[in-house]
C-alpha cells in the first residue's frame, strides 16, 4: 500500500507522473479479471481462470513494487510492504484467486484514497479561485484598484510587502526580495535586480516594489493560485503520524506470527493466511479516507486546512492567541477625528499619509486611503516606500519625507509629537491611532474607530465551549485601546506595544501551557504564526504572507468557522483512530486464526475485504456531522480521544 501522502503530492514532471492518474482507476483492472476468471471458472474454464487471476495480480504487483520502491527511497518502511509479501506469497503457493481478491483490496483501496483526495483537493482549489483578486496598478493619474482579470501586458502594478505578486513579470526598478518557498520549497528569499522576471505566486518579502506584466492575469494568475494550492497540499501528509506510530509494530508482529505459524506447522500456506489478514488496509487507507474527509468538510465551511497533520493539530489545540487589529476588529476602521499641527492643516494630513499608504495593505492603511477617496482628496504616487510590519510605513511623497504609523515607528526616527502622543490621545474604546509625520517633523495624529467583528464575542465564547482554556490578545497597538476593546470578552491575558519578535515571543511563551493556535492576519503576525502549533491566518482581506506561514487559512472574513472546524477536525480525527483500533482489532482475531490454521488464504482475503469496506464506510462518516451552519455544538463529537 502506499503512504497516505501519496494520494496529495502532484508528480508531474516526474518519472511516476501517471502513477496518481492511474490510481483512480486501478480497481477496474482486479475488478474486471477477478470476475472474469470466476466466470470462467463456473463454466469449468479452471486454467483460463487461474491465468486470468495470476495476469491481473502481476499488474497490480507492478503498480505496488513501484510504491514500496519509492517508499523505501525515502526512507518510510511502509506498510506496504506486508501487501507486496501476501501478493508474491499468494502467486507463488499457487495461489492465484487469493492472490486476485488481495490485488482487488490494495486497489480499491487506492481508488477510494484517490477519489476523496480528488474530492477534498477540488473544493481547495474551488474555494481559493473564488476569491476576489485584485491588484494596485500605476496609471498616469495614480493608483487604481482594479481587477486581476483586467491586467494586460505592459501594466506597471505596484505589489506591496506581503502581497503575492499577482502577474508574471519584470522587476521595473529598483530591487525587490522575494519569498518563493510556496513555488520551490527555496527557504530563504531572494532578492532580484530590475529587470530581472518575477513569477506570479511568490509573495514580496520586502518592500513594496513595482513589477510590469508580461503575460495576461489569466495565463498567470491561475497558474499561482493551483501553485499555491498544491504547496499547501503537498506540506504535510494526512495522519502521517498514526500510520507512523502504528505501522512498525504492526509490521513486526505480522512477520513473528507468519514465520511461528510456518515454523511450527510446517506448511507455508499458514504464513500465507497470516499476512493476507494482516494486509493492514484499516490503518493505511481509513485514516487517510477520515482525514481528507475532514479536510473536505472545513474547506466547504471555508477553512483551508493544510493537510492532515494540521487537522490533527487543530483537534489538540488549548490555547489561542489572538491578534487585534483585522483579526478581532474588522479591520475596516473610520476615521474620527485627526489633530493637526504645524504647517500642514487636517485634511492635507491626511492626504499625505494616504498617498504613502496606498503602498501599504495593513487595513488601517486601506481605511485612510479609503477616507481620502470618500473625500475626494487627489492622491499622488508615493517613491521608496518601506513598510516596517506592525509599524507603520516610510516614503516619499511629492518630494517630501512622510511616516505614518505608531508610536514605535516614530521613535525609530526620532519624530517626537507634542504631548500626549500615547495614552491621553485615545478617548474611546475601540479606537487606533496613527501618527503623521513629514520631513521629521509632526504633522497630525489621525484616531480611527476600529470595532469588534459582530461574532467576534461569540465565536470567543464558543472557542471557551469548545475546550480553549486560555485566550491571549497579542496586539502591537497600544495596551489602553487593547483593553477596551476586550472588556467583557472571554480574554485571560492581553500583551500589547509588540513588534513581530515580541509577538513570536508571547506564542513560545504560551506554549508552555498547552498545544497553542496563533490567529493573524498581517505581515507582522507571520513568523508569530509560523511559530505557533498551528498558525491560522485570515486569507480573505489579510496579508498573503501570512497565509503563506500559515497551518491553516479561514478563506471568508470572519472568524465564525473557527470553532466547527475545531469540531469537525476533533470528530475526523476520532473517527480515524476508532478505525485504526476497531481494524486492527479485527485483523488480528484474523492472524491469530489463521496461524492456528482456522483461516485458509482465500477465506482471510475475504474477511479481511470485508473488514477493510466496513472500516472505510466508518471512515467516510467523517464527511458528515456536526451539521452544517448554525451555532456549533459539541453534541456528536467524541470527547477524550
Ligand atoms: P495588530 O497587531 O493589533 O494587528 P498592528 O501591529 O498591525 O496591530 O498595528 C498597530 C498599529 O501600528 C496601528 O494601530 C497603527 O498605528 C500602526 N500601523 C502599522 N502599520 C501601519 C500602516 N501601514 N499605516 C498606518 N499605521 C500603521
Ligand atoms: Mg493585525
Amino acid at each position: 500500500m502506499t503512504k497516505p501522502a501519496a494520494g496529495f503530492r502532484k508528480m508531474r514532471g516526474s518519472v511516476v507522473g501517471w502513477l496518481p492518474q492511474l490510481r483512480g482507476w486501478l480497481a477496474v483492472v482486479p475488478l474486471f479479471g477477478l470476475s472474469t476468471g470466476l466466470s470462467a471458472h463456473a463454466l469449468g474454464h479452471a486454467h483460463f481462470a487461474a491465468t486470468t487471476w495470476t495476469v491481473v495480480t502481476l499488474a497490480v504487483l507492478v503498480v505496488l513494487v513501484t510504491q514500496v520502491v519509492r517508499s523505501l527511497t525515502k526512507g518510510d518502511v511502509g506498510l506496504d510492504l506486508v501487501a507486496l509479501l501476501s501478493m508474491s506469497g499468494a502467486l507463488a503457493l499457487s495461489q492465484p484467486l487469493t492472490g486476485a481478491v488481495i490485488a482487488l483490496m490494495y486497489a480499491g483501496g487506492q481508488s477510494l484514497e484517490a477519489y476523496a483526495a480528488g474530492r477534498a483537493g477540488k473544493a481547495m482549489t474551488a474555494l481559493v479561485a473564488r476569491q476576489p483578486r485584485t491588484a494596485l496598478r500605476e496609471d498616469v493619474g495614480g493608483l487604481t484598484e482594479v481587477l486581476l482579470a483586467a491586467l494586460a501586458p505592459g501594466d506597471h502594478i505596484l505589489v506591496r510587502a506581503g502581497d503575492v505578486v499577482p502577474v508574471d513579470g519584470r522587476v521595473f526598478r529598483g530591487s525587490a526580495v522575494l519569498d518563493r518557498s510556496s513555488l520551490t520549497g527555496e527557504a530563504l528569499p531572494i532578492t532580484l535586480l530590475a529587470n530581472e522576471p518575477v513569477l506570479s505566486g511568490t509573495v514580496n518579502a520586502g518592500t513594496p516594489f513595482t513589477v510590469v506584466a508580461e503575460r495576461p492575469a489569466a495565463d498567470s494568475t491561475y497558474a499561482g493560485i493551483v501553485r499555491l494550492v498544491e504547496a499547501a497540499q503537498a506540506r504535510k501528509a494526512p495522519m502521517a503520524h498514526l500510520a507512523d506510530r502504528y505501522g512498525l509494530a504492526f509490521l513486526a508482529l505480522t512477520l513473528l506470527l507468519a514465520g511461528g505459524a510456518w515454523s511450527a506447522s510446517g506448511d507455508p500456506l499458514r504464513a500465507l493466511a497470516v499476512l493476507v489478514v494482516a494486509t493492514p488496509c484499516p490503518l493505511i487507507l481509513a485514516v487517510p479516507v477520515a482525514l481528507v474527509s475532514g479536510l473536505s468538510r472545513a474547506a466547504g465551511n471555508g477553512v483551508l486546512i493544510k493537510g492532515g497533520g494540521a487537522l490533527e493539530t487543530l483537534a489538540e489545540i488549548r490555547v489561542l492567541v489572538i491578534d487585534k487589529t483585522g483579526t478581532l476588529t474588522h479591520g475596516s476602521a473610520r476615521l474620527t477625528s485627526t489633530r493637526s499641527f504645524g504647517p500642514y492643516d487636517a485634511v492635507e494630513a491626511l492626504r499625505l499619509a494616504a498617498s504613502l499608504d496606498q503602498a501599504s495593505g495593513h487595513p488601517i492603511a486601506r481605511a485612510l486611503v479609503e477616507e481620502a477617496r470618500r473625500r475626494a482628496l487627489v492622491l499622488s504616487q508615493p517613491q521608496n516606500v518601506t513598510e516596517s510590519p506592525g509599524e507603520g510605513v516610510s516614503g516619499w511623497v511629492e518630494g517630501r519625507h512622510v511616516l505614518v504609523g505608531g508610536p514605535r515607528l516614530m521613535r525609530m526616527h526620532d519624530v517626537r509629537f507634542p504631548p500626549p502622543d500615547g495614552a491621553g490621545l485615545v478617548a474611546a474604546a475601540a479606537t487606533a491611532t496613527v501618527l503623521v509625520a513629514v520631513e521629521g517633523a509632526p504633522v497630525a495624529v489621525l484616531e480611527l474607530v476600529d470595532p469588534l467583528r459582530n461574532d467576534g464575542g461569540r465565536t470567543l465564547a464558543a472557542l471557551r465551549e469548545c475546550g480553549i482554556k486560555r485566550i491571549v490578545l497579542a496586539t502591537g497597538d497600544r495596551r489602553a485601546v487593547a483593553e477596551a476593546l476586550v472588556a467583557g470578552l472571554p480574554v485571560d491575558a492581553v500583551a500589547a506595544d509588540l513588534d513581530p519578535a515580541a509577538k513570536t515571543d508571547i506564542v513560545a511563551a504560551e506554549r508552555r501551557s498547552g498545544p497553542v493556535m496563533m490567529v493573524g492576519d498581517g505581515i507582522n503576525d507571520a513568523p508569530a504564526l509560523a511559530a505557533a502549533d498551528l498558525g491560522i491566518a485570515l486569507g480573505a482581506r489579510g496579508a498573503a504572507a501570512a497565509a503563506e506561514a500559515a497551518d491553516v487559512v479561514l478563506l471568508v472574513d470572519s472568524l465564525a468557522p473557527l470553532p466547527q472546524a475545531i469540531l469537525i477536525a476533533r470528530r475526523a480525527r476520532a473517527i480515524a483512530l476508532q478505525s485504526v483500533w476497531v481494524g486492527l482489532g479485527l485483523s488480528l482475531v484474523g492472524m491469530v486464526a489463521a496461524a492456528l490454521g482456522h483461516l485458509s488464504p482465500l477465506r482471510g482475503a475475504v474477511l479481511q475485504e470485508i473488514i477493510d469496506v466496513a472500516v472505510i464506510l466508518n471512515a467516510l462518516r467523517a464527511l458528515g456531522g456536526p451539521q452544517d451552519g448554525g451555532e456549533p455544538t459539541t453534541q456528536d463529537v467524541p470527547r477524550g480521544a
